[in-house]
């Protein structure tokens, strides 16, 4: 974090989960972490967690407390840091007012996301866990997409996937599985039902594996058999956006422009963009940098992002084409590999 202190910052209480598990390694769903402005780091958990917190994190110095923001705050105050940061994004109304009292008298100054801004730019090992859940994802479609049969239901491949993911290795979901048959494909989060699946009905499915603190994001659409007319062109309208969109990924490429060529691309296709293009992904399923109209920092290498346009008539049906794509100086990298051709099973 060194460097990236603001002026007039004593310390900094980091209470966002990932953010801690970032700069500390701990994991657990208790833990807070007190960094001083010349590197001092002291994480707090609770008596659940100490074994836990001296494996993972055992380089940092550890204190047991059950309300972990507050004592931290104490401590800082009682070392005599005057101006503690914490993270406006991560603590509640309720969690500040507590702060506030524990910290008195040091004043509390909102720092938003300093941690992220650490977090956008991937390490070499951050990266081989993204390509490994990407890999984990990848052989979960083949096995249980393209083995889809009529007559299961949308619930059924959800939690087939899942199943399927954690026998290749994933820990746990990256998110709820996306599985959307016919016109529920128009929506484009669907929650899965117990719809079966019918002929020429377009199977979505958007998911993926986490894989050491790190998800994957992939979406494919197919068709149950022959695809119709109007879904071959919708679906060609898609592919061609998300080709589109991959090739633009690149070091100094504006996320909000990125933004703005798949809307406008979507228009000329006679439809209206109802989503971004697409977003960060690491310890987060979705975080920072976010590719939509606000969008204004540069892409740089080692970030990895999503690129999901997708095109939706409700009623009927829609394509969504979603890859998780690593930014290098040669453009990008896309580390879900599974086929982007229109596919009927
Ligand atoms: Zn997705
Ligand atoms: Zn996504």
């Amino acid at each position: 974090l060194a460097g990236s202190f603001p002026d007039g910052l004593d310390a900094l209480l980091v209470t966002a989960p990932e953010n801690v598990r970032y700069l500390s390694g701990f994991t657990g769903s208790n833990g807070s972490l007190l960094i001083s402005r010349t590197g001092d780091a002291t994480l707090a958990t609770d008596g659940r967690y100490l074994i836990q917190a001296a494996q993972e994190a055992g380089q940092v110095e550890c204190i047991e407390a059950r309300a972990v923001g507050p004592a931290l705050a104490a401590r800082a105050a009682a070392a005599g840091h005057a101006r503690i940061g914490f993270e406006p994004h991560a603590v509640t109304v309720a969690l500040h007012g507590q702060l506030v009292d524990a910290a008195t008298p040091a004043t509390l100054v909102p720092a938003p996301r300093l941690v992220e801004a650490l977090r956008v730019v991937k390490d070499a090992g951050e990266l081989a866990a993204l390509a490994a859940a990407c890999q984990i994802t990848d052989a979960a479609f083949d096995e249980v997409v393209l083995s889809a049969r009529l007559g299961g239901t949308e619930r059924e491949l959800a939690f087939a996937l899942s199943a399927a993911m954690r026998r290749l290795g994933a820990e746990a979901d990256a998110f709820d599985p996306i599985v959307a048959f016919g016109p529920n494909s128009a929506i484009p989060h669907h929650s899965p039902t117990d719809r079966p699946l019918q002929t020429g009905d377009f199977l979505k499915t958007d998911f993926g594996a986490r894989y050491a603190g790190y998800h994957a994001d992939m979406t494919r659409t197919v068709v149950m058999g022959p695809a119709a007319d109007w879904q071959r062109e919708l679906y060609q309208a898609v592919h061609t956006i998300q080709a589109d969109g991959r090739s633009a990924i690149a070091v100094g490429a504006l996320p909000a422009e990125l933004d703005a060529a798949a809307r406008q691309a979507i228009q000329s296709a006679g439809h209206q963009a109802q989503h971004g293009l697409g977003h960060g992904v690491g310890l987060l399923i979705h975080e920072d940098p976010f590719l939509t109209p606000s969008g204004a920092e540069e892409l740089a290498a080692d970030m990895v992002v999503t690129v999901e346009p997708g095109i939706y008539l409700e009623g009927r049906g829609g394509v969504r084409i979603e890859d998780t794509v690593h930014v290098t100086a040669d453009g990008g990298t896309v580390l879900t590999k599974t086929s982007r051709e229109l596919v009927e099973i």
